[in-house]
């Protein structure tokens, strides 16, 4: 059965290839056919059968092919060059595989046809450069350029058949040189004819969109004040996608209401004029009309009877208006055609937006019932209207706040001072631009005030720079209160930082107190080159931010001075012995990467315990620290100093071998031994202490912690049995090539 199935299937693909072949077969043998002269010259000579049953297959191939073209779908059409489709691949590879067929059978009927009406020398020879001009103007390039290719090759196969007649060279290059013209004059100007018709279409996409802004603004949905600044146009482009979709609700909502009004008060025309910014022209909204003579440009706004509702912002009712009363009319309406006029000012809180008017023909004057209806339908308009723009406000308001949100929710995630302050950078972007934005940290011990983080354009010496107590950040702090009011720099002489630090060509400026449990911990400044940058709303949304910010910057300073504890050592300062053993994995797995040394020295203080029964304990953590303090200084920041334990202290010497690690060793030793400490007893005299060392080298002496920390144990162990106050290195250790390193 299934073998059954699999011959048929391969049956039918041989019979559609078959199918699909022989278009092609019969035109490329008639193309061969022509090269060999074998279409005789009917003209003045009797047809051979043969030939021209060929030459009518070729036709009918024309047709046949032609007619399936024409029935294909709309999908498969022809395109213009550059089009582009979501039709699927395999779909456009058909299409452009039947127009090369079809194309090819043409060029080759064609050329069948000259060769049979006279050759080079046809009559009809024009005919080709008409074909060319159609294949490269209704095709795509990439079936157009074959076709054009293969009349220059028929060409030449013509040319070929008829070498021997005289001149044959001359025509055959006069022939090739128009063809290529033609093909040439009609790519170009079908490509500068789609550009053209491109940009034309671009510029009146642009148009539109200008218009509808305009039409937003019109009906108040956006601020006018909206910034045209690059950085803020996709929340510019937002409000304006909202304001569109408004705007079609309300020309929606105000057609309605005159149709409405056309059909139950019977009109001629019930039309919505709209007042412009300047109060001098009456503009056409919304329409519906019987006339065919609207005009369509701007109109006075003192021009006839809407000259008088505008004026006197009062209703006006008209007999018979004259031919200069009703000038929304391009052309004067006949006599009698226009028995009565109404107009009625559209008010809102107290200003003139437009005038609503309606007209009728015959002898049907407007009763005070018309009257009121009117009014009415009037302040329903302002309805739709008003309740657009509260809709858009809503929207905006809900956008803006949604930002907000998401700002303080990644202030919360913020940990350490400087996370902190980037997201307080980031998040304040979400809320307004600005151009310089900064934190300051208060320290109530010092009272100093440091900048810890600034960014956008700041000023030079500002980071470091010294707070003045008369800046606007020491200010803030002092009275927990934002300044300037109002978030503009109003005083050209008051100053942020210092008089030395300034904000150069600011004209917004905020600067808020951070304030955490009562008290101000520092200060947030933004500052924008652009006036009226920070509203109240903004001022609002930026104070919670601000509190947002202090009770993070807290917490980080909390975060850090909990990770201080867990990693310190609270007598000496240095790294505990739990962050030592965390870090030289780090620093073995650093050296085992770029092949480079790392030297460890383990220190003990000599006859420690003698020092605390003589002096007591406090005198011996003073030494403890004393010592501490030698190790620190001498040490890199790149190296590893940490108390070990009791009296001893581990030190790793970053990229350091043997040679550098007994030169420190050396010098913490003497260093110690010339340090002086004075006992806490009264009456004790002030005495020295000595140290010893022990000193191991990665790789050679250990290639892992434990290895390490052992030999260098058992060279401290060697140093003390060899006198103390001594470095000895684990190499150095042994019966023979022991020596003490003093
Ligand atoms: P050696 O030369 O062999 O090292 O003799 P030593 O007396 O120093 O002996 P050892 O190193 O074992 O002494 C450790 C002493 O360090 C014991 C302990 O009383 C003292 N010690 C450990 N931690 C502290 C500390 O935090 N403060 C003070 N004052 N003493 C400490
Ligand atoms: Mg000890
Ligand atoms: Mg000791």
């Amino acid at each position: 059965m299934l073998l059954g199935a699999r011959v048929r299937r391969i049956l039918w693909q041989l019979r559609r290839l078959a199918w699909g072949a022989w278009a092609t077969c019969i035109t490329a043998g008639a193309a061969v056919l022509v090269g060999r002269g074998w279409f005789p010259d009917l003209s003045g000579r009797s047809a051979e059968a043969a030939p021209v049953v060929v030459a009518c297959l070729l036709g009918l191939l024309v047709i046949a092919k032609l007619v399936a073209r024409l029935r294909a779908p709309a999908a498969a059409g022809s395109r213009p060059i550059g089009w582009q489709s979501g039709a699927s691949r395999s779909e456009e590879w058909r299409t452009a595989k039947s127009d090369l067929e079809l194309g090819a059978a043409l060029v080759v009927a064609i050329y069948v046809t000259l060769a049979m009406s006279g050759g080079l020398r046809s009559p009809i020879y024009p005919l080709i450069f008409a074909l060319t001009a159609f294949l490269i103007t209704f095709h795509r390039l990439v079936v157009a350029l074959p076709l054009v290719a293969l009349t220059f090759g028929m060409e030449l196969l013509l040319f070929h058949a008829e070498r021997r007649i005289p001149h044959a060279r001359e025509l055959y290059a006069s022939h090739a040189a128009f063809i290529g013209f033609f093909a040439l004059v009609h790519l170009v100007f079908l490509h500068g004819e789609v550009m053209r018709q491109r940009r034309e279409s671009r510029l009146a996409l642009g148009r539109e969109l200008r218009a509808m802004r305009e039409e937003a603004r019109d009906f108040r949905l956006i601020s006018s004040s909206l910034s045209a600044d690059p950085k803020t146009r996709s929340r510019a482009a937002d409000e304006e996608r909202l304001a569109i979709g408004a705007v079609e609700t309300i020309h929606l909502s105000l057609f309605y209401t005159l149709e409405l009004l056309k059909k139950s008060l019977q009109l001629h025309t019930c039309v919505l004029l709209w007042l412009d910014e300047s109060g001098e022209r009456l503009r056409i909204k919304e329409l519906v009309t019987d006339a065919d003579c609207i005009t369509e440009v701007p109109l006075p706004a003192d021009a006839g009877a809407l000259g008088t509702v505008v004026k006197n912002r009062l209703l006006v009712n008209l007999k018979d208006p004259k031919r200069g009363h009703l000038p929304y009319y391009s052309a004067p309406p006949k006599l009698g055609e226009i028995g009565s006029f109404l107009g009625v000012p559209v008010m809102e809180d107290g200003h003139l937006r437009g005038v609503l008017c309606a007209d009728r023909a015959g002898e049907h004057p407007f009763t005070e019932q018309d009257e009121g209806l009117l009014v009415g339908a009037a302040a329903q308009m302002l309805r739709a209207l008003q309740s657009e723009r509260v809709f858009a406000a809503v929207e905006r308001a809900k956008y803006e706040h949604e930002r907000f949100f998401a700002a303080l929710a990644q202030l919360n995630r913020a940990l350490g001072t400087d996370q902190v302050c980037q997201t307080t950078f980031e998040a304040t972007r979400e809320i307004c631009e600005y151009d310089f934005a900064a934190v300051t940290l208060f320290d109530p011990q010092t009272k100093k005030h440091t900048v810890v983080s600034a960014t956008g354009e700041v000023p030079r010496g500002l980071p470091g720079a010294n707070v003045d107590s008369r800046g606007l950040a020491s200010m803030v702090v002092k009275n927990k209160h934002f300044l300037p009011a109002g978030g503009e720099v109003r005083d050209k002489e008051s100053h942020v930082y210092g008089k030395k630090v300034r904000l150069a060509g600011m004209e917004s400026l905020l600067v808020l107190p951070l304030i955490c449990a009562d008290s101000a911990i520092g200060s947030f400044a933004v500052a924008a080159r652009r006036p009226r940058a920070f509203d109240k709303n903004k001022r609002e949304m930026l104070g919670v931010i601000a509190n947002h910010v202090a009770v993070s910057l807290a917490n980080a300073q909390m975060y850090g001075r909990m990770e201080t504890m867990a990693t310190t050592d609270g007598l000496t300062g240095l790294v505990n012995h739990r962050t030592f053993q965390e870090r030289i994995v780090d620093m073995l797995a650093r050296a085992e990467r770029s092949q480079g040394k790392q030297a460890l020295l383990l220190t003990d203080i000599d006859h420690f315990k003698k020092v605390n029964d003589t002096y007591g304990h406090p005198t011996g953590d003073v030494v403890l620290r004393g010592v501490a303090q030698v190790v620190r200084d001498c040490v890199r920041k790149v190296d590893l100093a940490a108390r070990y334990g009791g009296e001893e202290f581990g030190i790793v010497l970053e990229g350091t071998d043997l040679k550098g690690a007994k030169m420190l060793a050396e010098r913490i030793r003497a260093e110690v031994e010339k340090q002086v400490f004075q006992p806490q007893n009264a009456g004790q005299e002030p005495f020295s202490v000595t140290i010893s060392l022990g000193i191991a080298v990665y790789p050679d002496d250990g290639k892992d912690k434990q290895a390490l920390i052992a030999n260098a144990d058992q060279a401290l162990y060697h140093a003390k049995h060899n006198g103390r106050n001594r470095a000895i290195a684990h190499v150095e250790i042994g019966p023979a090539r022991l020596k003490a390193v003093k």
